[in-house]
């Protein structure tokens, strides 16, 4: 791992508190330089690299490719530099462009969609369209560059579920149908509400009302069953009630099965007393 920047430069979904207060900055090249030395003298064999920051992507073309390429100077041997990266910072980018950075080592971006409705994507203000989620992904894939997505439950609110669900399925099933590569897998998480946030406030206010923890599941299983893609579901993060994990399609009927008899063998209060329980997002 190596900070390549720090902050987002974005910084405006509701849901997300991380890095307020926190102004986007990106790694000055001899600071990073200096980071790539120390690596190389623990670990002069790396072979893969995590840059750092809610979305060192946003670089432009020329940052990036600078910071690509000074990393050959120091880890030759390093084929895969991966990083967090909104849709918003794909769009500045040419096919071209994106098929170079891939030539230089860049590969496995982790894109924070959270859901492919337009109605919700507004709603919490992530400054993209489902649209646009079709057209800069299609941008990676013809790329070749390797990215995971995230999906989140809970984000439409009460009683939307079912509509992002199925509007999500639609979308991503234009992206790329039984696409052997991407996405290479689909994390989902669950909507923890953290008093620093705007959704928090707006659900204090009556503005919002989070939908109930099995409406949550039974949100992901018509997410499910209306998707066609080859991935890998990946249900693990702590704001998950219960992990799951699987192949898709292969394991489909088995995941789906698995969320069905979380619904029926757990109460809603249990469920509500593990969300409340959680004070962030980390691991533990
Ligand atoms: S969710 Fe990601 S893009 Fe949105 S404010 Fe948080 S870090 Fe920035």
């Amino acid at each position: 791992m190596i900070q390549a920047t720090s902050g987002c430069t974005y910084n405006k979904c509701k849901f997300c508190s991380l890095y307020h207060g926190e102004c986007f900055r990106m790694t000055p090249i001899n600071e990073f330089e200096e980071d790539l030395a120390e690596i190389k003298s623990h670990q002069p064999h790396a072979r893969r690299l995590f840059w750092t920051g809610a979305n060192p992507f946003a670089m432009s073309y020329e940052n990036l490719k600078e910071r690509a390429l000074t990393v050959r100077d120091y880890l030759i041997k390093c084929q895969s530099i991966a990083m967090f990266s909104s849709i918003r910072d794909i769009k500045p980018k040419s096919v071209e462009q994106l098929r170079k950075l891939r030539a230089m080592g860049i590969n496995g971006l982790s894109i924070g969609m959270e859901s492919g409705d337009d109605e919700t994507l507004a709603f919490v203000n992530k400054g993209y369209t489902a649209t646009d989620i079709v057209e800069q992904l299609a941008k990676l894939d013809e790329a070749g560059i390797e990215y995971y997505l995230v999906y989140m439950t809970g984000l439409a609110g009460k009683g939307n579920g079912q509509r992002n669900a199925l509007n999500t399925s639609e979308t991503l099933n234009q992206i790329s149908p039984y696409f052997v590569e991407n996405p290479y897998f689909l994390n989902i998480d669950s909507l923890t509400l953290f008093p620093d946030t705007e959704l928090y406030k707006m659900a204090q206010h009556g503005e919002f009302t989070p939908a109930d923890e099995k409406e949550r599941l039974e949100e992901l299983i018509t997410l499910l069953q209306n998707l066609r893609l080859r991935t890998r579901v990946q249900a693990d993060t702590i704001s998950n009630f219960k992990p799951l994990t699987g192949f898709f399609p292969k394991e489909k009927k088995e995941i789906i099965g698995k969320l069905q008899h979380i619904i029926n063998t757990s109460s809603e209060k249990e469920m509500r007393s593990y969300r409340d329980s959680l004070k962030s997002l980390g691991a533990d």
